[in-house]
């Protein structure tokens, strides 16, 4: 048996819409990194490739799965039903260390340490981790509700949780995509109010069957609407989940005085009409504005989300950035 290559399958993206399955080298674990079998990987970024037709070899950040082959004794052991969590931080800068290691600014590379990108896609039989990063299923729960706590449930519950949201807060979601969706679950769970802004139908209706009240934004009396449903103040919090620039305007506006608004989704830069003398200014003073970054993007991949706010008040503004007004931006996980 060695130097015999054992295979598994792994996915690729071939073309517009089309996949296929490759055979591929099984990763062998080591030191700290084990081998996950991978039971469930949720379709994130991944899908917009798929449809675009961006050519991958490497698919997937985010899993769920069973622990089948460790190098040495360590956090995780065989059989272990285990979340894969997203990259590779580094594990021991001061965010890894404080738990914040979605936020590393030193990821490892893997390539480098692993000898190829084979064991760093999700989209595969078989996956390499750092035991670290593979925190323990609860016993009854799924692989596949398991393996919604990154991206889709993530972003959203430390948006929650960073702005204290309550039982007595009414939330403002915009955007009731995969994220925003699970936003509604996040809020739901801790018994809050929520108004969800989505306009496609079938978004719509999947939010309303989740308990939310749907406001369609692209009406001309959306913010009124949002008014009448929050006695005229506005929501307490906002978390804009949309990745659309509109959506964060609508956000704030939203927002009552001293409210607070996370942003989840990566936004593109300002667009022209984004730039408006004091556009962005504009009841700046009464938020929190809390900037998220819950998903780096792995190597090769788009990512879905990041910070919409990345400026902290010490960094310089660029040229064609608005003026915040002074709004703190926070990055939190
Ligand atoms: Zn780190
Ligand atoms: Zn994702």
């Amino acid at each position: 048996m060695t130097g015999e290559c054992i295979l598994m399958k792994r996915a690729v993206i071939c073309g517009v819409r089309a996949a296929a399955l490759v055979d591929a080298p099984e990763p062998q674990p080591q030191e700290d990194w084990v081998l996950v079998k991978v039971h469930a990987a949720p379709m994130c970024t991944e899908y917009k490739a798929f449809v675009a037709g961006d050519r991958r070899e490497y698919l997937g950040h985010e899993a769920a799965g069973e622990v089948v082959a460790v190098a040495r004794p360590g956090r995780v052991q065989v059989g272990d039903r285990v979340v894969v969590m997203p990259a590779y931080p580094c594990g021991r800068c001061r965010l890894c260390i404080a738990g914040d290691y979605i936020h590393c600014e030193h990821m490892v590379d893997f390539a480098a340490l692993a000898g190829s990108l084979e064991g760093s896609a999700t989209y595969a039989q078989y996956l390499l981790k750092p035991d670290w990063l593979l925190p323990a299923i609860p016993d009854g729960v799924s692989y596949e509700h398991a393996s919604l706590a990154c991206c889709a449930l993530g972003p959203t519950f430390g948006a929650l949780h960073a702005m204290g949201v309550g039982a007595f807060d009414t939330v403002l979601i915009t955007g009731a995509g995969p994220v925003g969706l699970g936003g509604v679950v996040n809020a739901r769970f801790r018994g809050v109010r929520v108004i969800v802004a989505e306009f496609a139908p079938g978004r719509a209706e999947r939010a309303r069957q989740m308990g939310a009240t749907v406001v369609d934004p692209r009406a001309r009396d959306a913010l009124q609407r949002f008014m009448e449903l929050t006695g005229g103040v506005g929501v307490d919090c906002a978390v804009e989940c949309s990745g659309v620039v509109a959506a964060q305007r609508l956000c704030i506006d939203a927002t009552r005085r001293k409210g607070q608004v996370a942003f989840c989704r990566r936004v593109p830069r300002p667009a022209a009409d984004h730039r408006q003398p004091g556009h962005a200014a504009q009841g700046a003073d009464a938020h929190r504005i809390v900037a998220l970054q819950p998903e780096p993007v792995p190597q090769g991949d788009a990512g879905h989300s990041g910070v919409a706010v990345r400026r902290t008040p010490d960094e310089p503004r660029a040229p064609d950035e608005p003026d915040s007004g002074g709004v703190r931006a926070i990055r939190v996980g």
